[in-house]
């Protein structure tokens, strides 16, 4: 059971969240995966950023910002108990160790990757905390586990990948003391160690990631998120007040949705899920009775149109070069520069002396420009949006894409790339056009 961070951003929800996993823990083990408290992992890391540029002032507001909003829910929760001051003894010594990071950091001039996981990863080891002291309170047998013992992941800082063949076992090891005995492991989502002990993270919304990588070394039974709305929708409901539930969606949809931008999924959560057919299951902490979103294998559905979702930020590469027509290789150049960079591809659309491409990180586009200049003229747009129309069988389909462009009739689309699968039509879009693209699709495809 993974809670976010608006599952676990006050005292009132942490109650829920524990006995939540209490009313679960009679039936079965339970593992609890826990968020970081809402808004502290984005005030973590602009702590870090402030300090990077020596405004250590900013650094040290920050700090205290994450302080009083745990020592406040620790008061609420706790009120004069002796467990008030053994967490606020423990927040307090985590967040002297964050000031030393930041002074480091301000001293040096430099963030690294490194740097930024030890002290983004914070938050969770102080949510986790106060819910495991929490269950202790109410009587509700748990055991807090750090997950940087038993998430065994790679040195990719920043976003690390596990190394299945070191978890798995660290992870059974340190859970089948607990099988049976009815008490629930507490830990936390996002973070992870190397072998050698370097602390990392899984990169941004991680936990829903741990929680899948946790099920799949265990063998659960199932995987569930829980979260702030009723379960996978048929569009961000930020954007889409009266956006619907989908009761079941299978893993590609799933996958194909959280890749391209619905964000309630990690992106890479389903991944490990498949392998062993895990069902994930994605519910309202808020309104648990809601049945919320099963994601498994295969799902029937009359519906081709099944949601749409949209990926802000991205950047569009056009690479055009009229020395290209009629010889080949050309692509495969084009594709090794962002091999090279470790830059993946989001969609693509090609001509036979053009490519259009997106990608979401920028992090190595100066590079990747230069290095593309010597094949052709390069042009790119920043701040684009991909929206993706995720359905079913639209290749023996007719009439889908007519219907998603004429309702955009006067919205300028960059690139169009559809065909490759059967279940998604992607566009890129200006990102102040991606709300209008969702709107307009949102009533054409499912309308009230
Ligand atoms: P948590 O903190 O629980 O991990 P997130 O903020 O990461 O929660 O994800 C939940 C949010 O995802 C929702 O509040 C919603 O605004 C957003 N979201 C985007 N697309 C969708 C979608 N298709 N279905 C449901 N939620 C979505
Ligand atoms: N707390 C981390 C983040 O905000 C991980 C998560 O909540 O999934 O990115
Ligand atoms: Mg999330």
């Amino acid at each position: 059971m993974k809670f976010g961070g608006t599952s676990v951003g006050t005292a009132e929800r942490m109650e829920q969240v524990i006995e939540l996993a209490a009313e679960s823990a009679g039936q079965s083990q339970v593992v609890v995966v826990l968020s970081a408290m809402s808004g502290v992992t984005n005030a973590l890391i602009a702590g870090a950023e402030h300090a990077l540029v020596g405004n250590m002032d900013a650094a040290n507001a920050e700090v205290d910002i994450i302080a009083s909003k745990h020592n406040r829910t620790i008061e609420s929760l706790f009120g004069k108990l002796s467990s008030a001051a053994e967490l606020s003894d423990e927040i307090a010594a985590r967040l002297a160790d964050l000031k030393i990071l930041y002074k480091g950091i301000s001293y040096l001039g430099e963030l690294s990757k490194r740097s930024l996981d030890a002290v983004s990863g914070m938050g969770e080891l102080m949510s986790s905390a106060i819910v495991a002291k929490l269950a202790g309170k109410k009587g509700i047998k748990a055991e807090w586990l750090d997950a940087r013992q038993f998430i065994i992941t790679d040195d990719t800082f920043g976003r690390a990948n596990p190394r299945w063949d070191k978890l798995t076992a660290k992870t059974k090891q340190v859970l089948s003391p607990l099988a049976g005995t009815g008490t629930i492991a507490i830990t936390q989502g996002f973070i992870g160690a190397t072998e050698s002990g370097a602390y990392t993270t899984l990169g941004r919304g991680g936990s829903d990631y741990s929680a899948s990588i946790i099920g799949v070394a265990t063998d659960a039974k199932e995987i569930q998120i829980w979260t702030d709305v009723d379960g996978m929708m048929t569009a961000d409901p930020r954007i889409i007040a009266n956006a619907k539930v989908l009761p079941a969606v299978s893993f590609q949809e799933a996958s194909e949705l959280a890749y391209f931008g619905a964000k309630v999924l990690h992106p890479l959560t389903i991944k490990p899920a498949v392998e062993k057919k895990i069902p994930v299951r994605i519910l309202n902490t808020m309104r648990p009775k809601e049945p919320g979103t099963l994601i498994t294998e295969t799902v029937d559905s009359n519906d081709f149109v099944r949601a749409i979702a949209s990926k802000k930020k991205i950047t569009t590469i056009f690479i055009s070069s009229p020395k290209m027509l009629m010889s080949h290789g050309f692509l495969a150049k084009i594709f090794a520069v962002f091999d090279k960079y470790q830059t993946s591809i989001d969609t693509i659309a090609t001509s036979e002396i053009s490519v259009a491409l997106t990608i979401d990180s920028a992090e190595f586009l100066t590079d990747i420009v230069e290095e593309l200049g010597e094949y052709g003229d390069v042009r790119t747009l920043e701040d684009a949006a991909i929206v993706s129309v995720v359905g079913r069988q639209y290749r023996t389909q007719s009439g889908i894409a007519g219907r998603v462009f004429s309702c955009l009739k006067d919205l300028n689309i960059v690139v169009i790339s559809g065909g490759a699968s059967d279940i998604n039509l992607s566009f890129v879009v200006a990102s102040a056009d991606a709300d209008q693209a969702i709107k307009r699709l949102h009533a054409e495809f499912f309308p009230q």
